[in-house]
């Protein structure tokens, strides 16, 4: 896939030959319509914003996922006021709750999973 990169953002060739898409990885945003209609609305990214990650913002990409999964972690627990462990672990994942306790986000008692504050 062709990207060209830009002062702000990128341009990524459709599978269309001459015809690009416009990524910005703030966000990140892309104006293919697939991304527009549909990835958009579920928080996903089309293969176009997956192809400049892959070539130039990768660690910081991958940082900025784990932040957003944190927070959503943690905004998930407040709401509640404690969640069980094994059903943070189910719905979120190991690692990311793994983090928060070990960053001293949350704490762990007995299975039982609540945000330090
Ligand atoms: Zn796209």
């Amino acid at each position: 896939m062709r990207i060209i990169k830009l002062k702000k953002g990128y341009k990524v060739e459709s599978h269309l030959k001459g015809k690009f898409y416009k990524v910005d990885l703030n966000g990140p945003s892309c104006t293919c319509p697939h991304f527009l209609i549909r990835m958009k609305k579920i928080g996903e990214e089309c293969k176009h914003i997956n192809a400049v990650k892959e070539r130039y913002g990768k660690v910081k990409q991958v940082s900025l996922k784990n932040k957003n999964k944190s927070d959503k972690i943690l905004d998930f627990v407040r709401k509640k006021g404690s969640a069980d462990a094994m059903e943070l672990i189910k719905k979120f994942g190991e690692k990311g709750v793994d983090d928060l306790i070990k960053r001293g986000d949350l704490i762990e008692e007995r299975g039982v999973v609540k945000v330090l504050e």
